[in-house]
């Protein structure tokens, strides 16, 4: 089977056919699925899903995109769910950054401000955390290293394929890969996965986002884990079948779930 670790089930684009994304899913051997918190505002629409779906867990976090909304979330009212495997999606991410260089440090500032309160109470709920990082991945790592985030560990997802990251390994982090690795112009993560160590590697789709080669151009869905999964099988060289063992043990062994 797949785990699908990084799946944005509360975005409106599944509203009309969630079911059957689903089960077109599991017909396809993809058997779990991780909502990641992004945006406060579709929050409790994910712990619904995740409540009326035994398949379906999902992680309390705000994306440095949505970092405004962080205080307003009561973190407590969602952490202690049965459901929740985990916080975030939180990190750093410097791609949209614009404005003056006072402006540009401020926002930057707030951004590891947001991440770091995030990493603290992962701590203190002893959660994994899901690392959202983009264009900045120095900052990211002293910040996580400063800030003990190996004591939770969890997932880099959508792993940028920065080298610089991987020793993050040794901290209990893991590596999300999703249909990026399809695309044409991967070679930087093609190039990386043989070094990401085979007992850190997951899958992720980060739909509705990020579709794979030969479905780019349409909605992301979970089913679509599956070429990507066939894609590590060729690129390491490994058995399909093994590459699916591989990546949904170490899944499991990362959110706790079974
Ligand atoms: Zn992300
Ligand atoms: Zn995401």
């Amino acid at each position: 089977m797949i785990i699908d670790t990084h799946i944005h089930l509360d975005d409106k684009r599944y509203d009309e056919d969630l079911e059957e994304v689903l089960e077109r899913a599991r017909e396809g051997g993809v058997k779990r699925f991780v909502i990641p918190g992004a945006d406060a505002s579709t929050l409790d629409k994910a712990v619904k899903i995740a409540e009326s779906h035994k398949d379906v867990f999902f992680a309390v976090g705000i994306h440095p995109y949505d970092m405004a909304q962080f205080d307003s979330v009561a973190f407590e009212n969602y952490v202690g769910h049965e459901k929740c495997v985990a916080i975030g999606e939180c990190g750093l991410d410097y791609f949209r950054l614009e404005g003056s260089e006072e402006e540009i440090f401020a926002e930057k500032e707030e951004q590891k401000r947001v991440f770091k309160a995030q990493i603290e109470l992962a701590k203190k709920y002893k959660k994994p955390l899901i690392v959202h990082i983009r264009d900045a991945s120095h900052d990211s790592k002293v910040l996580m290293l400063e800030s003990n985030a190996g004591e939770v560990g969890g997932v880099l997802h959508c792993f940028n394929a920065d080298e610089e990251l991987l020793s993050l390994a040794n901290e209990g982090f893991y590596f999300g890969v999703g249909g990026v690795l399809t695309f044409k112009n991967a070679k930087k993560l093609v190039n990386v996965l043989s070094k990401i160590p085979k007992e850190k590697l997951i899958i992720e789709t980060d739909g509705p986002y990020l579709t794979p080669t030969p479905h780019r151009g349409e909605r992301n869905e979970p089913l679509y884990t599956t070429f990507v999964a066939q894609k590590i099988s060729e690129l390491l060289e490994i058995p399909l079948k093994e590459v699916k063992e591989l990546t949904t043990q170490n899944a499991l062994k990362l959110f706790h779930i079974s």
